[in-house]
Protein backbone atom coordinates (compact mmCIF):
# COMPACT_ATOMS: atom_id res chain seq x y z
CA UNK A 1 0.00 0.00 0.00
CA UNK A 2 1.07 3.79 -1.07
CA UNK A 3 0.44 6.56 1.25
CA UNK A 4 0.44 9.52 -0.76
CA UNK A 5 -0.65 13.13 0.24
CA UNK A 6 -0.65 14.58 -3.40
CA UNK A 7 -3.91 14.67 -6.15
CA UNK A 8 -1.90 14.98 -8.94
CA UNK A 9 0.35 11.71 -8.25
CA UNK A 10 -2.96 9.62 -7.08
CA UNK A 11 -4.59 11.00 -10.35
CA UNK A 12 -1.52 10.17 -12.18
CA UNK A 13 -1.64 6.27 -10.59
CA UNK A 14 -5.23 5.95 -11.34
CA UNK A 15 -4.92 6.97 -15.01
CA UNK A 16 -1.83 4.26 -15.62
CA UNK A 17 -3.99 1.68 -14.25
CA UNK A 18 -6.81 2.67 -16.42
CA UNK A 19 -4.65 3.01 -19.58
CA UNK A 20 -4.03 -0.73 -19.06
CA UNK A 21 -7.22 -1.79 -18.84
CA UNK A 22 -7.75 -1.82 -14.95
CA UNK A 23 -10.75 -1.17 -13.19
CA UNK A 24 -9.98 1.44 -10.35
CA UNK A 25 -12.53 1.38 -7.48
CA UNK A 26 -12.66 4.38 -4.61
CA UNK A 27 -13.58 5.04 -1.06
CA UNK A 28 -13.56 7.67 0.39
CA UNK A 29 -13.88 8.32 3.98
CA UNK A 30 -12.95 10.93 7.02
CA UNK A 31 -11.00 7.80 8.70
CA UNK A 32 -11.39 6.71 12.37
CA UNK A 33 -12.37 3.26 10.53
CA UNK A 34 -14.25 0.04 11.63
CA UNK A 35 -15.42 -2.42 10.24
CA UNK A 36 -18.45 -0.25 8.13
CA UNK A 37 -15.56 0.96 6.55
CA UNK A 38 -13.49 -2.12 6.04
CA UNK A 39 -16.76 -3.38 4.47
CA UNK A 40 -16.86 -0.90 1.73
CA UNK A 41 -12.75 -1.79 0.64
CA UNK A 42 -13.46 -5.22 0.89
CA UNK A 43 -16.18 -5.26 -1.74
CA UNK A 44 -13.72 -2.48 -3.96
CA UNK A 45 -11.05 -5.31 -3.48
CA UNK A 46 -13.16 -7.74 -4.85
CA UNK A 47 -14.48 -5.93 -7.92
CA UNK A 48 -11.37 -3.64 -8.87
CA UNK A 49 -8.22 -3.65 -10.16
CA UNK A 50 -6.77 -1.05 -8.22
CA UNK A 51 -8.33 0.47 -4.76
CA UNK A 52 -8.06 3.71 -3.88
CA UNK A 53 -9.06 4.85 -0.23
CA UNK A 54 -9.41 8.50 0.97
CA UNK A 55 -8.76 10.04 4.41
CA UNK A 56 -9.79 13.64 4.93
CA UNK A 57 -11.67 14.87 7.62
CA UNK A 58 -13.34 17.89 5.53
CA UNK A 59 -13.32 21.22 7.16
CA UNK A 60 -16.12 22.33 4.89
CA UNK A 61 -18.93 19.56 6.10
CA UNK A 62 -18.50 20.54 9.51
CA UNK A 63 -21.03 23.43 10.44
CA UNK A 64 -19.94 23.17 13.80
CA UNK A 65 -16.15 24.27 14.35
CA UNK A 66 -15.77 21.93 17.56
CA UNK A 67 -17.79 19.09 16.22
CA UNK A 68 -14.66 19.05 13.80
CA UNK A 69 -11.95 19.57 16.30
CA UNK A 70 -13.55 16.49 18.68
CA UNK A 71 -13.92 14.42 15.52
CA UNK A 72 -11.47 11.20 15.87
CA UNK A 73 -8.34 11.06 14.35
CA UNK A 74 -6.53 7.29 14.34
CA UNK A 75 -4.05 7.25 11.73
CA UNK A 76 -1.87 4.19 12.49
CA UNK A 77 -4.91 2.14 13.11
CA UNK A 78 -6.13 2.98 9.85
CA UNK A 79 -3.44 2.15 7.87
CA UNK A 80 -3.10 -1.25 9.62
CA UNK A 81 -6.62 -1.82 8.88
CA UNK A 82 -6.71 -0.09 4.99
CA UNK A 83 -3.72 -2.65 4.52
CA UNK A 84 -5.31 -5.86 5.55
CA UNK A 85 -8.38 -4.55 3.59
CA UNK A 86 -6.28 -4.90 0.54
CA UNK A 87 -6.14 -1.36 -0.17
CA UNK A 88 -3.83 -0.33 -3.16
CA UNK A 89 -3.32 3.76 -2.24
CA UNK A 90 -4.05 5.83 1.26
CA UNK A 91 -4.64 9.17 -0.22
CA UNK A 92 -4.22 11.61 2.64
CA UNK A 93 -4.34 15.25 1.29
CA UNK A 94 -4.20 17.84 3.39
CA UNK A 95 -6.15 20.91 4.10
CA UNK A 96 -4.53 22.94 1.26
CA UNK A 97 -4.19 19.89 -0.89
CA UNK A 98 -7.63 19.98 -1.27
CA UNK A 99 -8.66 23.78 -0.70
CA UNK A 100 -5.39 25.86 -2.25
CA UNK A 101 -5.37 29.15 -1.72
CA UNK A 102 -6.08 31.85 -4.38
CA UNK A 103 -8.30 29.21 -6.25
CA UNK A 104 -12.14 30.35 -5.55
CA UNK A 105 -14.45 27.72 -5.12
CA UNK A 106 -16.71 27.27 -8.22
CA UNK A 107 -20.76 26.85 -7.93
CA UNK A 108 -22.55 25.13 -5.73
CA UNK A 109 -24.10 21.71 -6.89
CA UNK A 110 -27.66 22.30 -6.92
CA UNK A 111 -28.97 19.71 -4.90
CA UNK A 112 -32.87 19.70 -5.60
CA UNK A 113 -33.79 20.31 -2.02
CA UNK A 114 -32.21 16.98 -1.13
CA UNK A 115 -29.88 18.34 0.91
CA UNK A 116 -32.64 20.62 2.61
CA UNK A 117 -34.51 17.90 4.84
CA UNK A 118 -33.42 15.65 7.55
CA UNK A 119 -29.79 15.75 7.78
CA UNK A 120 -29.84 19.20 5.99
CA UNK A 121 -32.02 20.73 8.37
CA UNK A 122 -30.48 19.80 11.03
CA UNK A 123 -26.57 20.69 10.05
CA UNK A 124 -27.15 23.69 7.65
CA UNK A 125 -24.36 23.61 4.75
CA UNK A 126 -23.16 20.08 5.48
CA UNK A 127 -24.17 18.46 1.95
CA UNK A 128 -22.71 21.97 0.18
CA UNK A 129 -19.37 20.53 1.71
CA UNK A 130 -20.21 17.12 1.18
CA UNK A 131 -20.86 17.53 -2.25
CA UNK A 132 -17.93 20.13 -2.77
CA UNK A 133 -15.37 17.53 -1.65
CA UNK A 134 -16.23 14.43 -3.14
CA UNK A 135 -16.69 16.27 -6.52
CA UNK A 136 -12.75 17.34 -6.07
CA UNK A 137 -12.20 13.95 -4.73
CA UNK A 138 -13.95 12.41 -8.07
CA UNK A 139 -12.28 14.13 -10.41
CA UNK A 140 -8.75 13.59 -9.00
CA UNK A 141 -9.30 10.01 -9.21
CA UNK A 142 -11.03 9.83 -12.32
CA UNK A 143 -13.14 7.33 -13.72
CA UNK A 144 -14.06 4.68 -10.99
CA UNK A 145 -16.67 2.23 -8.77
CA UNK A 146 -16.99 4.52 -5.93
CA UNK A 147 -18.74 2.93 -2.68
CA UNK A 148 -21.15 4.62 -0.17
CA UNK A 149 -22.49 2.91 2.70
CA UNK A 150 -26.30 3.07 3.30
CA UNK A 151 -25.94 4.25 6.44
CA UNK A 152 -25.30 7.85 5.43
CA UNK A 153 -28.35 7.16 3.59
CA UNK A 154 -29.07 10.63 2.35
CA UNK A 155 -25.57 11.34 2.10
CA UNK A 156 -25.65 8.44 -1.01
CA UNK A 157 -28.66 9.97 -2.42
CA UNK A 158 -27.12 12.74 -2.48
CA UNK A 159 -23.98 11.47 -4.04
CA UNK A 160 -25.97 9.86 -6.84
CA UNK A 161 -27.89 12.61 -7.84
CA UNK A 162 -24.68 15.07 -8.27
CA UNK A 163 -22.97 12.33 -10.39
CA UNK A 164 -25.94 12.05 -12.64
CA UNK A 165 -26.57 15.59 -12.73
CA UNK A 166 -22.84 16.06 -13.52
CA UNK A 167 -22.35 13.08 -16.20
CA UNK A 168 -19.38 12.45 -13.86
CA UNK A 169 -17.49 8.91 -15.23
CA UNK A 170 -18.05 7.31 -11.63
CA UNK A 171 -20.53 4.29 -10.82
CA UNK A 172 -21.85 4.60 -7.45
CA UNK A 173 -22.45 1.30 -5.69
CA UNK A 174 -24.58 1.12 -1.71
CA UNK A 175 -23.37 -0.92 0.67
CA UNK A 176 -25.26 -2.35 3.45
CA UNK A 177 -25.28 -1.28 7.13
CA UNK A 178 -22.33 -2.76 9.30
CA UNK A 179 -23.78 -3.28 12.87
CA UNK A 180 -22.24 -4.04 16.22
CA UNK A 181 -23.27 -7.59 17.53
CA UNK A 182 -26.01 -5.58 19.79
CA UNK A 183 -27.33 -3.48 16.21
CA UNK A 184 -25.96 -0.44 16.76
CA UNK A 185 -24.92 0.89 13.32
CA UNK A 186 -20.94 1.01 13.46
CA UNK A 187 -20.16 4.61 13.10
CA UNK A 188 -16.72 6.52 14.25
CA UNK A 189 -18.79 8.82 16.73
CA UNK A 190 -19.98 5.62 18.76
CA UNK A 191 -16.45 5.98 20.30
CA UNK A 192 -16.89 8.93 21.74
CA UNK A 193 -20.39 7.04 24.21
CA UNK A 194 -20.14 6.96 27.26
CA UNK A 195 -20.55 2.98 28.38
CA UNK A 196 -24.13 3.45 29.42
CA UNK A 197 -24.82 5.84 26.64
CA UNK A 198 -22.87 2.86 23.84
CA UNK A 199 -25.44 0.03 25.46
CA UNK A 200 -28.44 2.33 25.08
CA UNK A 201 -27.10 3.39 21.57
CA UNK A 202 -28.23 -0.24 20.34
CA UNK A 203 -32.04 0.27 21.46
CA UNK A 204 -31.93 2.87 18.20
CA UNK A 205 -31.79 0.02 15.71
CA UNK A 206 -33.91 -2.03 18.09
CA UNK A 207 -36.85 0.78 17.65
CA UNK A 208 -36.61 0.52 13.91
CA UNK A 209 -36.62 -3.02 13.40
CA UNK A 210 -39.56 -3.46 15.73
CA UNK A 211 -41.04 -1.12 13.42
CA UNK A 212 -39.86 -3.21 10.16
CA UNK A 213 -41.94 -6.16 11.85
CA UNK A 214 -45.04 -3.58 12.64
CA UNK A 215 -44.91 -1.57 9.43
CA UNK A 216 -47.37 -3.87 7.13
CA UNK A 217 -50.05 -3.06 9.74
CA UNK A 218 -49.64 0.10 10.64
CA UNK A 219 -50.24 3.65 9.00
CA UNK A 220 -47.24 6.44 8.10
CA UNK A 221 -49.06 8.66 11.33
CA UNK A 222 -48.75 5.63 13.80
CA UNK A 223 -45.60 4.78 12.59
CA UNK A 224 -44.05 8.25 13.74
CA UNK A 225 -45.72 7.55 16.72
CA UNK A 226 -44.59 4.64 17.51
CA UNK A 227 -40.75 5.45 17.38
CA UNK A 228 -41.35 8.60 18.44
CA UNK A 229 -42.19 7.44 21.41
CA UNK A 230 -40.41 4.66 22.03
CA UNK A 231 -37.44 7.20 21.92
CA UNK A 232 -39.04 9.14 24.63
CA UNK A 233 -39.30 6.25 26.85
CA UNK A 234 -35.15 5.98 26.59
CA UNK A 235 -33.65 8.40 29.22
CA UNK A 236 -30.48 9.38 27.51
CA UNK A 237 -31.92 9.83 24.32
CA UNK A 238 -33.23 13.05 22.74
CA UNK A 239 -35.05 12.52 19.34
CA UNK A 240 -33.77 15.01 16.76
CA UNK A 241 -35.54 13.69 13.84
CA UNK A 242 -37.45 10.80 12.73
CA UNK A 243 -38.86 10.74 8.90
CA UNK A 244 -40.41 8.26 6.77
CA UNK A 245 -39.30 9.54 3.33
CA UNK A 246 -39.48 8.71 -0.61
CA UNK A 247 -36.08 6.51 -0.64
CA UNK A 248 -35.27 9.08 -4.13
CA UNK A 249 -36.90 12.49 -3.50
CA UNK A 250 -36.35 12.34 0.18
CA UNK A 251 -39.95 13.81 0.63
CA UNK A 252 -42.23 12.66 3.35
CA UNK A 253 -43.63 9.97 1.72
CA UNK A 254 -47.39 9.75 0.93
CA UNK A 255 -49.16 9.46 3.92
CA UNK A 256 -49.99 5.29 3.92
CA UNK A 257 -47.79 4.66 1.03
CA UNK A 258 -45.76 1.59 1.36
CA UNK A 259 -43.60 1.28 -1.29
CA UNK A 260 -39.67 2.61 -1.79
CA UNK A 261 -39.95 4.19 1.71
CA UNK A 262 -37.07 4.67 4.30
CA UNK A 263 -37.03 5.76 7.88
CA UNK A 264 -34.15 7.71 8.76
CA UNK A 265 -33.26 9.03 12.39
CA UNK A 266 -31.11 11.12 14.28
CA UNK A 267 -30.86 10.90 17.83
CA UNK A 268 -28.48 12.76 20.49
CA UNK A 269 -27.01 10.36 23.10
CA UNK A 270 -25.24 12.93 25.46
CA UNK A 271 -23.53 15.49 22.94
CA UNK A 272 -23.23 12.60 20.19
CA UNK A 273 -26.31 12.87 17.75
CA UNK A 274 -26.40 9.29 15.81
CA UNK A 275 -27.92 8.31 12.42
CA UNK A 276 -29.62 5.35 11.62
CA UNK A 277 -31.96 3.86 9.36
CA UNK A 278 -34.32 1.14 7.92
CA UNK A 279 -35.90 0.25 4.55
CA UNK A 280 -39.40 -0.21 5.00
CA UNK A 281 -40.58 -1.32 1.71
P1 LIG B 1 -17.19 8.48 7.01
O1 LIG B 1 -15.77 8.16 7.28
O2 LIG B 1 -18.05 8.50 8.21
O3 LIG B 1 -17.33 9.70 6.12
O4 LIG B 1 -17.75 7.26 6.14
C1 LIG B 1 -17.12 6.86 4.95
C2 LIG B 1 -18.01 5.88 4.25
O5 LIG B 1 -18.21 4.73 5.09
C3 LIG B 1 -19.40 6.45 3.95
O6 LIG B 1 -19.81 6.01 2.66
C4 LIG B 1 -20.25 5.83 5.03
O7 LIG B 1 -21.62 5.71 4.66
C5 LIG B 1 -19.59 4.47 5.18
N1 LIG B 1 -19.93 3.88 6.48
C6 LIG B 1 -19.79 4.46 7.69
N2 LIG B 1 -20.27 3.65 8.65
C7 LIG B 1 -20.73 2.54 8.03
C8 LIG B 1 -21.35 1.34 8.47
N3 LIG B 1 -21.60 1.10 9.75
N4 LIG B 1 -21.69 0.41 7.54
C9 LIG B 1 -21.44 0.64 6.22
N5 LIG B 1 -20.86 1.75 5.74
C10 LIG B 1 -20.51 2.69 6.63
Amino acid sequence: MQTITSGKVVSELTQIARSSGQKVGFVPTMGALHQGHKSLVEKARNENDLVVVSIFVNPTQFNDAGDLKKYPRTPDQDADLLLNAGCDILFVPSVDEMYPAGFDEEEKTDLVGLDLVMEGRSRPGHFNGVVQVVKKLFSIVGECNSYFGEKDFQQLAIIRRMTKQLYLPVKIIACPTVRESGGLAMSSRNMRLSPEGRMAANNISKILFALKAKWKEMSTGEAKRFVEEAILAEKLFRLDYFDIVDRESLLPSAANEKRNVIGCIAVFIGEVRLIDNVSLD
